[in-house]
């Protein structure tokens, strides 16, 4: 389990990047991404998503 951003969503605003305790979300092509392997699934990136791209999968 992780939590996932959805592409088609992602506007790379970039806000989620800086909540991420563990800094694991980073700028991809066209969208950001979460490394699967180091989120904790704190959840803290999901409120500060102006988009709701954020979900857990
Ligand atoms: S759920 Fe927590 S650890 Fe996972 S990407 Fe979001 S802020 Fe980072
Ligand atoms: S906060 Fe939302 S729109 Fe902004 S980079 Fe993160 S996932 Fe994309």
């Amino acid at each position: 389990m992780a939590h996932k951003i959805n592409a088609e969503l992602c506007t790379s605003c970039g806000l989620c990047a800086g909540e991420c305790p563990v800094e694991c979300i980073s700028e991809g092509e066209g969208s950001y991404v979460i490394d699967a392997a180091a989120c904790v699934d704190c959840g803290a990136c999901v409120p500060v998503c102006p988009v709701e791209a954020i979900s857990a999968e």
